[in-house]
């Protein structure tokens, strides 16, 4: 599989939470002041905007809050993917991801809304950042 597009690194904002991928941790942030959850990884809090944020690592379970079924893609990091599910899954520590839900053999009949999920780590091909994704728990 081709490498997916991958952010250029250094990158200020979510160096932390590619650093835990590395380790095969799914990372996120909580608010000091507000203990609001900030995801996706940046520099401020989304609800009070407090620069103080600390990193957690996510136990990786979530439920399938909702997904689509990408059936073709041109890009040449998916073009021979196939079909495969694209999905926001709802991690129990409260915040959602758009990720992919792979191990499954037929994307548009094996993933549902409300499936529990796991995360796993996709190794890029000469890469040095996995990706996160989930396969059902
Ligand atoms: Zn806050």
């Amino acid at each position: 599989m081709p490498n997916r597009p991958m952010p250029e690194f250094p990158e200020l904002d979510t160096q932390p939470f590619w650093d835990a991928a590395k380790r095969r941790e799914l990372a996120y942030q909580t608010c000091s002041d507000c203990n609001e959850v900030v995801f996706y990884p940046r520099a401020h809090c989304t609800k009070c905007g407090s620069l103080d944020t600390t990193w957690h690592t996510s136990s990786g379970a979530g439920t399938v809050y909702t997904y689509s079924v990408v059936r073709q893609n041109r890009s040449p990091h998916f073009a021979d993917l196939g079909a495969y599910a694209v999905a926001y899954v709802d991690l129990d520590e409260g915040f959602r991801m758009l990720t992919n839900v792979v191990g499954v053999d037929n994307p548009t009949t094996d993933v549902q809304v409300g499936m529990r999920v796991q995360v796993e780590f996709e190794d890029q091909e000469g890469g040095e950042y996995p990706i996160p994704v989930f396969r059902p728990a």
